[in-house]
């Protein structure tokens, strides 16, 4: 190294720089290097370096230093160290070190950075990910906590942790769990914390963290007057490093973890945002924590060691480069000494040459995950360190390290940043990532998107009697299903505990999400099984909220998502939305659903007929069978209820109901005549209920005209074939009704085996004033005749429709002009006198 960086460095507050030679002695340090260890550079150089390291390095430490002193050259070797200060602490720090001469003896010339930074960032990747996975694998609060505290006082460097319940009443603090040393856990028992701040015991940092509901963090406690009074305690722990962290619940503190270190500055104020997110994460997953960019690069770079170094002049000439050059760039040392910097550096879209100088220039540590090139030219991957020294002159110190096979690294963080680790959906910060993107989309477009909690009642009950495993794979098990039943862009995610989280985006109405979320509890309320062969039952209950109504963040929207969860746990299973309209549609679809079983053993539903006609003659030709519900006298439409009884299990046996009625009623017709009966798509699906729909009308099928909507068609086309085709063979004949409101063409529908298709009564109304629906009508009822298709038109109420009609050769009518859907006695009055 020549002189002048000897200079430089020798000023550099930010890089320590020492020499040792002879004996292991130190023979030279910087100021930086002094302060790092706490000792004047006169007392440093009556020290042996062995000395100032931690035991754990020592062994190894002894070797290297023998080794140089012996004239070895070789890099360094032993790049992570634990120091230890003069105080008695220890610091961690990164080590680059060369074999060199000083006053013709051997020498190892070290440069030392502060690695304390590295280390937290190590620590709370760590702790993060175990309080992730305590988190989704432990049901009890309790335990959790416990497990939490756990492993964090397994962490080096942490030799206390310790979580306890303030009582706000008695302004009293109980610790719960503490772990950690032996001998500390003793002398914590001994020390007395309260959260009343007008005692000396109040004012430590559980008792401000309670107060202030902030992360309270303490670096040296010396030198905190709030905390002397258990001064003789501190002395005796040898404790440098407080940090009391408030665990929150709806904004009510809870909890406090207080950790607590013999590291000086351990939980200093620049890594509060660290522990910010352990609050975030332990405050029942509720909040989500925020990790910057420069965390998620030193996570990167966690894989501990640099594999280059490179030190540049004030002109960015390179002057020195240490480590494995070679390798991971391909250059020879020799090539490379003298040449511009930016000859490492590749230049993207991006990133130019010119922004990174900028940022060079800017700050004194410049820290980055950036492209360095290779010489022949590929760009490499690297972890980049810059700093700047500045002294008569400036240089620039690089350290790399090559992360361009770190891939998998770079995945598990984003996966632990990302994924719940049991059912692999998205976590609760994901979740909230996904809604944002979705409403930066949605906002610009009418479209809904509804974010749903679903909460498994009582869950924990199913890991107390049936075994964590079985919880674990029932949980894994509604994973699937939710997976299974959303469009493939909708977003499903694992919250806290036992909860899941549903985004369902694009709807174009409440009515949608209602609909959909109350097929999906459907489906997760039939049973589980467990490996052993048993079913087990389960509740659910869902909070939604929609945006944009209820909000227009990902953050409002879930937390009314949870008001409306606490609104659905006092009645489950239910279903809750936050706004009083759509709670109203709910519940009357709700009070629908209840009322209607008890309607269907009441026989409350009665069929009324309907006659179409003749459009010529205005000869009856057949007729349709309408259900009415016939409440309290009162008569309440189908529109109202055939939707939320499709929606649920009672369709089933309530269009058997209708069938069996329908089918009585046509055998008391003298003469054969066509019935129409309306099958909802649902049960057309279910095989049962077609083999019932055939052995119930037996010879009367031919008789039987099917009324499908064009839903049917449109959802499986291959399956809908399937079934019509079965229909036909046995006898009945088929309908398509409400022509023309769905997306089905004739030409669609020329493939199908269908006879008659229903002119929607729009178009009837429509008709007479707009020339275009006219012509519509025209050419549909041409068509089909065409395609062997009879034309009904529904809905018509006046003479001119029927003229029009009349005109275009439309084979029936149906409509209040004519007759209006009548009760059964008045329906058989009206045949038997027309025959
Ligand atoms: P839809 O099958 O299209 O039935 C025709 C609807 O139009 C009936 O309403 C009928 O009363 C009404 N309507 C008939 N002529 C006129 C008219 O001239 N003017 C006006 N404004 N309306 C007329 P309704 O009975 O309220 O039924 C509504 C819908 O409910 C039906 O539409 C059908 O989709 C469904 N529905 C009715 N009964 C059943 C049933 O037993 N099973 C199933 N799955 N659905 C049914
Ligand atoms: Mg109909
Ligand atoms: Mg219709």
């Amino acid at each position: 190294m020549d002189e002048e960086l000897l200079k430089a460095l020798n000023k550099s507050d930010i890089l320590g720089f020492y020499i040792y030679s002879t004996g292991g002695y130190i023979v030279y340090a910087n100021n930086a290097f002094c302060n790092f260890v706490g000792y004047t550079p006169e007392e440093l150089k009556q020290t042996k370096l062995i000395d100032l390291i931690d035991e754990s390095y020592k062994k190894e430490a002894d070797g290297i230093i023998k080794r140089r002193l012996q004239g070895e050259d070789f890099v360094v070797e032993l790049q992570e160290i634990l120091y230890k200060t003069k105080q008695g602490f220890i610091r961690p720090a990164m080590n680059f070190c060369y074999t060199a001469t000083y006053n013709n003896n051997y020498a190892g010339i070290v440069i030392v950075v502060d690695q304390a930074k590295q280390k937290i960032y190590e620590i709370f990747y760590r702790i993060l990910s175990n309080i992730n996975r305590i988190i989704s694998e432990t049901e009890n609060e309790k335990e959790a906590l416990e497990k939490i505290c756990k492993v964090i006082s397994e962490e080096k460097g942490i030799d206390l942790a310790v979580i306890g319940a303030p009582d706000p009443k008695k302004l009293s603090y109980k610790p719960l769990f503490a772990y950690g040393g032996k001998a500390y856990k003793t002398l914590f028992k001994k020390s007395k914390i309260s959260i009343d701040p007008q005692k000396p015991s109040g004012r430590g940092t559980i008792g401000q963290a309670y107060w202030t509901k902030k992360i309270v963090s303490v670096g040296d406690v010396y030198k905190n007057d709030n905390l002397s009074y258990w001064r003789d305690l501190q002395k005796r722990f040898g404790v440098y490093s407080i940090c009391s962290i408030p665990l929150l619940r709806y904004g009510k503190t809870e909890y406090i973890l207080t950790l607590y270190s013999k590291i000086k500055n351990l939980f200093s104020e620049e890594y509060l945002f660290l522990f910010e997110n352990i609050k975030k994460v332990v405050s029942a997953a509720l909040e989500k924590f925020e990790i910057n960019k420069l965390n998620r690069i030193l996570l990167t770079a966690i894989d501990k060691s640099f594999d280059l170094t490179v030190v540049a002049d004030k002109n960015l000439k390179i002057q020195f480069v240490g480590g494995r050059i070679e390798q991971i760039l391909g250059y020879k040392k020799e090539e490379i000494l003298g040449k511009p910097f930016k000859i490492l550096i590749y230049e993207t879209a991006d990133e130019s040459l010119f922004g990174f100088y900028r940022k060079l220039r800017k700050s004194n540590l410049f820290s980055e995950v950036a492209l360095c090139k290779a010489k022949n030219g590929t760009p490499r991957k690297v972890m980049l360190q810059i700093s700047q020294i500045k002294s008569d002159t400036t240089y620039y110190i690089a350290a790399i390290k090559d992360i361009t096979n770190e891939k998998v690294l770079i995945k598990a963080i984003d996966d632990i940043l990302k994924k719940d680790p049991l059912t692999g959906l998205l976590n609760r910060d994901a979740f909230i990532d996904a809604i944002n993107r979705f409403i930066e989309r949605a906002k610009y477009k009418k479209i809904l998107g509804g974010v749903c909690i679903i909460n498994p009642v009582q869950f924990s009950s199913i890991n107390e009697m049936f075994g964590f495993e079985a919880g674990n794979e029932i949980l894994k098990s509604i994973a699937k299903r939710i997976t299974a039943f959303l469009r493939s862009y909708d977003v499903v995610a694992k919250l806290e505990t036992s909860r899941f989280g549903v985004l369902f985006k694009d709807m174009s109405n409440t009515e949608d999400i209602i609909s959909v979320s109350s097929n999906l509890l459907n489906l997760l309320s039939k049973p589980y099984k467990t490996k052993d062969g048993r079913a087990i039952q389960m509740i659910f209950n869902f909070g939604v909220s929609v945006f944009p109504v209820d909000g227009k963040t990902a953050d409002e929207l879930l937390l009314k998502a949870h008001f409306s969860l606490k609104e659905a746990n006092r009645n489950s299973p239910s279903i809750s939305f936050y706004k009083e309209e759509i709670k109203e549609k709910i519940t009357k679809s709700l009070k629908i659903k209840m009322e209607a079983e008890k309607a269907l053993s009441k026989k409350e539903f009665a069929l009324f007929y309907q006659p179409y006609f003749e459009t010529l003659s205005q000869k009856i030709a057949g007729s349709e069978a309408l259900v009415r519900w016939i409440k309290e006298g009162n008569i309440i439409s189908p529109i109202e209820f055939i939707p939320v009884l499709e929606r649920s299990n009672l369709i089933d046996r309530f269009e058997k109901y209708i069938v069996d009625h329908a089918i009585n009623a046509l055998k008391k017709i003298p003469k054969p005549l066509k019935l129409s009966i309306n099958i909802t798509p649902t049960n057309l699906k279910n095989k049962a209920f077609v083999d019932f729909l055939t052995k119930k009308a037996g010879d009367f099928s031919k008789n039987i005209s099917i009324e499908i909507t064009e839903r049917l068609l449109l959802e499986n086309l291959s399956k809908a074939r399937e079934i019509l085709t079965q229909l036909k063979d046995n006898g009945f004949s088929i309908s398509v009704d409400d022509f023309g409101t769905g997306y089905s063409s004739l030409s669609y529908i020329s493939n199908l085996p269908i006879d008659t298709i229903k002119i929607d009564i729009c178009f009837t109304r429509k008709m007479v004033e707009d020339a275009k629906t006219r012509a519509i009508v025209n050419t549909i009822i041409y068509l089909a005749r065409q395609l062997n298709l009879k034309t009904i038109a529904e809905g018509v109420e006046t003479k001119e429709q029927l003229e029009i009609l009349k005109e275009f050769g439309c084979d029936y009518i149906q409509g209040y002009l004519l007759a209006k859907p009548m009760p059964e006695s008045e329906f058989l009055q009206l045949i038997n006198s027309n025959f």
